[in-house]
This record gives C-alpha cells, structure tokens and sequence, in this order.
C-alpha cells in the first residue's frame, strides 16, 4: 500500500475539466458551468433585454458566462470549452448565426468569434433545437442510443437528428427542420414557404390559431369566455377547456394529435429510429395529446420500425438545450 496522500474527493470531481453552457433566448440568458455527467455547478440567469442591440448583447453573454464560473468556484483558465446556443438556422463549422427570429435585426452573426474574443476560450455554436437533442441524447430520454430523433412541440415545431450515434446537420447545418414537413397538402400556409406543415397543423400556435375560429365560429362559449378573460387564447387554455369536456376544444386537440401521428410515422418510417424523445411546452397537455399521435403513429408506420421505435416525453424539459450544448462543446475541443 502506498502512503501517498489521495487527493480530496472535490479535486477528483473537478479532475475532468468542466465546460460553460449558454442559451440565448429572445428575452432570457442562462449561463451554466457543468462537470463531464452533467453536474451544474454554477449557473446565472439574467434579461437578454434584446432592444439594446447585438453589442450589448454578446457583451451581456460574456458577462453571464463569467459570473456562471464565478458561482462555481473554479477559475475562468480551468473552462475547456464554451457552448452557445441560439434559436436559429446555425452553421456549426463557421460558428455563424443566421437571422434568429426572436432576436430582430440579427443578421449573419460570427457569434462563435465574438465570444471567443471575449472570453478567451474555444466556442462552439449550435441551434437550440439540436443541442436539446443532443442534450437528451447525452443525458435524458435518449441516453446509450445511436439512432434518436428530438421533436420539440412548442410556439414551433423543431427538430434534431442523432444517426449513428452523431448529431446529423446536413450540408448547411439546416438539416432536421422536422416541423415543416407537410402533413397536409391542402393545409393552411405557414411563413416557412410551405402548406400545412406540422408546425401550421399541430403546434401551440396552431392550437391557438383553431381556439380562435372556433369563437369566431360561435362553436365554444367556454372558449370565447377564455378568450375574453385573457388578451389571447393558448393551448394551455385549449386543453383546461377540454378537461371541462368543452366539444371545440376536444376536437381541436384531436385535430393537432391526428397531424402529429402523421408526423411522428413519417419519421419513423424514414429514419427507423430507436426513440423519438418529444418535448416542448405544448407536451405538457399529455396524454389527450400524446397518446393519440402516438398511437396513429405506430399503427401506420411499418412494422419492424414501428416494433422498434420507442415514443417518450423528454427528461430535461427546459435543460435540454444548455446541458446539450454543454456537452457539445466538451465532446468538440
Ligand atoms: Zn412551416
């Protein structure tokens, strides 16, 4: 036996050097500093307060990252690596943000170097929908698999692609936009440039969107009474009318399910994945919404990748992103 002193049990936690996490929302920034399992060991949440302009911004998510660090204890130098992620077509090898939607006058944006230059440690940049799949599949409902598909049902519907056992990003990064298939050719427009994608016929908006031609309508007296209590209808709304048994709302859900399962075979029958995780804000409705699509999904996919595929709710339900770009960033230097 060896009379060498053993180093204390924080020094062997800390022994795999950690990494910064940020997620760039359109009004919050959440920093975080996490050892290799995806421990948080330091966090900072702050307003993105996106009116006064990209400097300001990129400085504040310096700012954020640094007081993260601060929180955990440990030293700026110990950081191996810097995660961004953003809502937004990403081109991950140039570390570029296009357009983000929820950031106006954003253009083509080298966030990657910009915070590289600020923060003096290597930056990786990806969009929020792949890091959350890439945070499950690290992480959540997807842990120890090769073929995942990520599906984030919220305001929109996103997408990420883990295939054989890598995040798939296709030849610009654009890949998995899994939202804007079609799933109904004689659907409504979407401002994507298609009709009827699943995001036009199945996500909160679209929820919303048929809560209000239904009291347009004059079909649900509960849901114009919703409606006028608050200055816009939500799916949240949509679904507590139905657990009142309000026949709109019920059938709408019934309507977004149905286009859902259309979505949720396509893929299966495309990709033969070993799991579709889904989250998203609009999941929390639950099974009025779920278990229809689910199963209208496995009842017209194939057999064999139908058998396979597994149909869960994600695990990191508002983590997914920053733990996911955490431990891209960790898995890029
Ligand atoms: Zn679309």
């Amino acid at each position: 036996m060896s009379d060498a002193p053993r180093p204390p049990q924080t020094a062997v936690t800390h022994a795999i050097p950690p990494v910064i996490g940020i997620d760039l929302g359109g009004t919050k920034i959440r920093a975080i500093v996490t050892a290799h399992d995806g421990e948080i060991l330091g966090e900072d949440i702050r307003p993105t307060d996106a009116e006064d302009g990209q400097d300001a911004v990129i400085d504040r998510l310096a700012a954020s990252a640094r007081a993260a660090v601060a929180a955990s204890g440990l030293p700026l130098a110990s950081m191996v690596a810097v995660g961004v992620t953003a809502h937004g077509t990403v081109d991950f090898d140039a570390g570029i943000l296009h357009q983000p939607p929820n950031l106006p006058g954003w253009d083509a944006v080298p966030l990657a170097r910009l915070m590289r230059e600020r923060l003096g440690l290597p930056v990786f940049l990806e969009n929020d929908a792949n890091a959350a799949a890439y945070g499950e599949w690290r992480y959540g409902a997807g842990r120890g698999l090769r073929h995942m598909i990520y599906l984030t049902v919220s305001t929109g519907i996103g997408g990420g692609l883990i295939l054989n056992g890598a995040m798939y990003r296709g030849a610009d990064g654009a890949a998995g936009e899994l939202g804007h298939m079609t799933v109904d050719v004689n659907g409504p427009p979407h401002n994507c440039g298609m009709v009827g994608c699943l995001e036009v016929m199945a996500s909160g908006t679209a929820i919303a969107r048929m809560a209000h031609e239904a009291v347009a309508a004059g079909r649900s007296p509960l849901l114009a009474r919703l409606a006028a209590a608050e200055d816009e209808l939500t799916a949240a709304q949509v679904d507590e009318a139905a657990e009142q048994g309000d026949p709109a709302a019920l059938e709408i859900l019934s309507r977004a399910a149905h286009y859902l399962g259309v979505g949720l075979a396509n893929y299966i029958n495309i990709f033969n994945p070993e799991a579709i995780v889904i989250g998203g804000g609009v999941t929390k409705i639950g099974g009025r919404l779920l278990e229809p699509a689910f199963a209208l999904a496995k009842a017209r996919a194939f057999r064999l990748p139908s058998e396979r595929v597994n149909l869960v709710v994600a695990a990191l339900e508002g983590r997914s992103e920053v733990l996911g770009v955490s431990a891209l960033a960790r898995d890029s230097v």
